[in-house]
């Protein structure tokens, strides 16, 4: 089984859904299930709904997943695990409180050397850690630091080793009896029966710790992992949840369609034969451990040009835009020379509104009387024949004011395929100029 872990903590980032569109595609291509694990283990950052938008984010792509649970309903099983931990000795009670923690990480700054752990409640007696808990001195949790390197061979950045100082004796339960993010994914990885962890590269460091828990408990089956590279924003750092394009929301807010956005999530840091193509179809050609080890940098201007791609494939357009089926040609045209859906709906409000330029406000005057005066022609050319015999304009005093009164733009498309696209509403839009 595979798994998409995300925070129920905010918008989904691009590198989140990027996550979990690779583990459905390998979770596909493997035969095996997909489990989404909404990781709401720290309450604190929790924030209501996230995790229902996060579903709906996933069916609006197409990942389709088997099982969604919620980790905080494990909690039992993980102070479950962390007794078990602590009757074998793998992990001790501590009750050094901030005071004492902040006075070692100032003295480790002090002495430059990374911050570990003192060791201090490691050797405490039976007794004594009875006593304290007599007293009702608050405690936490630690996992014993292991013995030995820990290795494992990432999938995609290769062989890796932490030495047991990098690894420390960490935190594993809360004083509140709540799991720290490593134990329970650790746990819950071991639990569902994770054959493959695919997830981004910040969680690199948390891998070897996560494999020290399930050491330390005599789980011996190898969970193997695939770290990807982040995602840089347009200036080389990295894209940071702020930046709107980070959002996925924003993105399809903006009028980036799913397909599009999928297609450039599985392009970005990988090289195929194609180019465009549909998430379904990836699941033939796409292979892991062939992207990139190095930062991929987001573009935008490749996200417009797929995006395009992928809205000539769209068919009645006038249903995503909710529009009458009769602008579907207008529509199809207003596609052709748009980037996003957003900038073809604005495209399309715009032909009923007033016109806002006032430079061919005369000629603009006239042709309106004329077309509204006569029959229309077959025939653009006809149309057109007629309209500079009868107002005397032409050039551009003839093409701005008469593309204006179509569609309220003096550039864009061609006057002629607008006149056809146009013409059995043609009279409408222009009386609303
Ligand atoms: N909840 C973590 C996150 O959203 C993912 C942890 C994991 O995949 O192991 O970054």
């Amino acid at each position: 089984m595979l798994r998409f872990a995300p925070s129920p903590t905010g918008d989904m980032h691009v590198g989140n859904l990027r996550v979990a569109i690779f583990n459905y595609i390998v979770a596909r291509q493997k035969g095996e299930k997909l489990l989404i694990r909404i990781e709401d283990t720290d309450k604190e950052r929790n924030i209501e709904g996230k995790d229902k938008e996060i579903l709906d984010i996933l069916n609006l792509f197409g990942i389709k997943y088997d099982q969604v649970v919620y980790q905080s309903s494990n909690f039992h099983i993980h102070q479950q695990m962390a007794k078990r931990l602590l009757e074998n000795k793998k992990a001790f009670v501590c009750f050094c409180d901030e005071e004492e923690l902040n006075f070692q990480r100032e003295k480790a700054k002090l002495e430059k050397r990374p911050y570990r752990y003192s060791g201090k409640c490691e050797n405490l007696t039976k007794a004594q850690v009875e006593e304290l808990m007599k007293k009702k001195k608050p405690f936490v949790i630690r996992i014993k630091k292991p013995e030995n390197d820990i290795e494992f061979k990432d999938l995609i950045k290769g062989d890796m080793k932490f030495t047991p100082f990098e690894v420390d004796s960490f935190v594993i339960l809360r004083g509140d009896y709540t799991p720290t993010y490593n134990f329970a994914c650790a746990i819950d990885d071991m639990l569902y029966d994770i054959s493959l962890v695919i997830r981004g590269e910040d969680h690199l460091s948390n891998t070897p710790k996560q494999i020290h828990i399930r050491n330390s408990l005599g789980y011996d089956k190898e969970i193997k992992y695939a770290h990807l590279p982040i995602i840089l924003n347009e200036e080389g750092k990295k894209l940071s949840k702020r930046e709107n394009h980070a959002s996925v929301k924003w993105l399809l807010e903006e009028g980036y369609l799913p397909e599009a956005i999928a297609n450039y999530l599985i392009l970005l840091g990988n090289s195929f034969e194609r180019e465009v193509f549909t998430l379904e179809e990836a699941i033939e050609f796409f292979d892991l451990t062939k992207i990139s080890r190095s930062p991929a940098k987001f573009d935008i201007e490749k996200l417009k040009f797929l995006n395009k791609e992928h809205m000539k494939r769209l068919k009645e357009l006038h249903k995503i835009i909710g529009a009458h089926p009769s602008y579907e040609k207008l529509l199809e045209i207003f596609r052709d020379e748009s980037d996003t859906l957003k900038e073809i709906k604005e495209k399309f409000d715009k032909i009923f509104k007033p016109a806002e330029d006032d430079e061919f406000k005369e000629q603009r005057e006239i042709l309106k009387e004329e077309i509204l005066k006569g029959e229309l022609e077959e025939n653009y050319d006809e149309f057109k024949k007629r309209l500079m015999k009868n107002t005397g304009l032409k050039g551009k005093n003839l093409f701005m004011p008469l593309r204006e009164l179509l569609i309220n733009q003096k550039h864009g498309a061609e006057i002629k395929d607008l006149y056809s696209a146009m013409k059995p509403y043609l009279k409408e839009v222009i009386k609303t100029r």
